[in-house]
């Protein structure tokens, strides 16, 4: 397939204690050494540079910004690590570590998704991206609430709070005009 399959695995892991020590908490967890795979990836700073960071669940770093949830068809709970212990348990450090590149390069675009040339419209804010319009308007049921509408969609809501201010309306379009890639199967 790919003439990097020697070190697409866990062999080309150098730290050896490292995976032994990730492989002893899997086991101490009755759970599978492999055949894991990534549900979902998210930047736990993708909006806000004083998030804190994330306790990788299998090897205890507490340093980690993209956390990778896994999955296991044969183990009831998901869990939430840094890209190198995702890379362990789906046997494949480098499509972890290019999952964790697409998912750095989304968060800089995001970041300066607002500071974009956006054009004042009479009641919000217009932007063209990737040839498509995004408008941002207060609705005119309640003008305290901004809706956000892309390509027929629209929403009113941004991580699960009402929108009321500019910020959050563009981060809220963002996630609609550049969604987080698909996780591989
Ligand atoms: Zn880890």
């Amino acid at each position: 397939m790919n003439n990097s399959g020697q070190v697409l695995g866990i062999d080309g892991l150098k730290d050896k204690s490292y995976l032994a020590r990730c492989q002893k908490t899997l086991r101490s967890w009755g759970a599978p050494f492999s055949g894991w795979t990534c549900k979902e990836i998210y930047d736990v700073r993708d909006d806000d540079w004083n998030a804190p960071l994330h306790a990788c669940e299998l090897c205890g770093c507490t340093k980690v910004r993209y956390v990778h949830v896994m999955t296991h068809p044969d183990y009831f709970e998901d869990v939430s690590v840094g890209c190198i212990c995702a890379g362990i348990m789906e046997g494949d450090i480098l499509a972890a570590k290019d999952r964790e590149r697409l998912m750095r390069n989304r968060s800089k675009r995001k970041r300066s998704f607002p500071k974009r040339k956006w054009t004042r419209t009479t009641n919000g804010w217009s932007l063209t991206y990737h040839g498509e319009q995004i408008l941002i308007g207060r609705s005119r049921h309640n003008p305290e609430r901004l809706g956000v509408k892309y390509n027929g969609q629209c929403v009113w809501t941004y991580k699960g709070k009402p929108i009321t201010d500019f910020l959050s309306a563009a981060y809220a379009a963002f996630n609609l005009a550049d969604p987080v890639p698909e996780a591989k199967p």
